[in-house]
């Protein structure tokens, strides 16, 4: 019977078929190859993030004082 065959999925990192319905992690395989999805569109946003710059403290500049330059004396 058709009806008795469960719905399987081939899962999009692997490949591996997996029974869909039967797992809360979707049409991943495993919890692992869900995450290696996850982190692929992390790293999307990391590579979207730029590194930290000099002028990014620029802003900070205004805020210490004369005497936040100073050496510290005992
Ligand atoms: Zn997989």
């Amino acid at each position: 019977m058709f009806m008795a065959k469960k719905s399987l999925v081939n899962c999009p990192i692997c490949g591996k078929q997996n029974a869909f319905f039967d797992d809360p992690i979707g049409p991943f395989c495993s919890a692992r190859c869900k995450m290696v999805d996850l982190g692929g569109w992390l790293g999307e946003e990391y590579r979207i993030s730029e590194p930290l710059q000099p002028q990014h403290f620029e802003e900070f500049a205004e805020l210490s004082g004369d005497n936040l330059d100073q050496p510290e004396h005992g």
